[in-house]
């Protein structure tokens, strides 16, 4: 452990029981943070993820509920993670389907969860960090926040209006606080293809193209949009994640952060 430079800083991080959301807990635990692991999963997956947070090095790791398709959920969520230093919106789902095809309680689904979520999590947030004069939230949007891919119309939807959304809650406080304080940031990260339970179903897919050559699906997927042919693992957006926590990131704001290997650079 290193640079604990989160000592005495909370973070919330939506969506933590797994995937990028607990790779993104257990970076900002590492720093020294007191870390909130919220979001779905059995009994033992939530003990397993609080564990591995704390082995990272968090000052503390506690569990908080929250359906974050459900407002009250996440007001009840919001009053008892009390004071935050640092919020990442990660939580998300995926449904994928033609648009004219997609059920339509698959868009209220995801639009609630992947973007009116993240309106009220920084809405409940970021008068507190305001007052504090630091602050940052990080938002796990995605390269489907930039560009389109077909059978995503909810999806991509929702992260373009998290892009926008950041970019006003970037702009409403940007002049809180100052250098030596951080101030207050927010910023979106924009992953393209990561390593999580999220898109296995789509390597699956491809994979059963290649006789069930999940290396080959891969491929085969990635060779479509992210250039480097290569997947970012989900410590890498923690390691990201953190960066953007730091002191000297304070005039870092309002930006979306593609790491998609090349694919918006196209
Ligand atoms: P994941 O499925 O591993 O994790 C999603 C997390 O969100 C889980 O902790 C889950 O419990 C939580 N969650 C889902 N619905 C919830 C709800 N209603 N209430 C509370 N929590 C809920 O997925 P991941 O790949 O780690 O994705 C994390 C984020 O990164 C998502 O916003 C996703 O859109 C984004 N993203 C992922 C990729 C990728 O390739 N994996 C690429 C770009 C963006």
């Amino acid at each position: 452990m290193s640079d604990r430079f989160l000592a005495g800083r909370t973070a919330l991080v939506t969506g933590s029981t797994s995937g990028i959301g607990l790779a993104v807990a257990k970076t900002l635990g590492a720093a020294g943070a007191h870390v909130i692991v919220h979001g779905l999963g059995s009994a033992d997956e939530i003990a397993q993820a609080e564990q591995s947070v704390r082995e990272a090095g968090a000052a503390s790791a506690r569990f908080l509920p929250g359906n974050l398709a459900d407002p009250m959920a996440i007001d009840t969520l919001m009053r008892e993670a009390g004071a935050l230093d640092i919020l990442v919106n990660n939580a998300g789902i995926q449904h994928t389907a033609p648009l004219a095809e997609m059920p339509a309680a698959q868009w209220d689904r995801i639009l609630a969860i992947n973007l009116s979520a993240v309106f009220h999590t920084m809405r409940l947030a970021l008068p507190g960090m305001a007052q504090r004069g630091f602050g940052r939230v990080v938002n796990i949007a995605s390269v489907h926040g930039l560009v389109a891919s077909v059978n995503k119309a909810p999806y991509v939807a929702a992260k373009h209006g998290v892009v926008g959304l950041s970019k006003v809650a970037a702009l409403e406080y940007a002049a809180q606080g100052d250098r030596n304080g951080g101030g207050i940031t927010v910023n979106c990260v924009c992953p393209g293809f990561v390593e999580t339970a999220l898109i296995e179903p789509q390597i699956q897919a491809r994979a059963m193209n290649h006789g069930g050559d999940r290396e080959a699906g891969i491929r085969d997927l990635l060779g479509e949009k992210q250039p480097s042919l290569r997947m970012t693992l989900p410590e890498e957006i923690g390691a990201l994640a953190l960066w953007l926590c730091r002191r000297e990131a304070h005039n870092l704001n309002g930006a979306a952060i593609p790491v998609d290997g090349g694919w918006t650079a196209a």
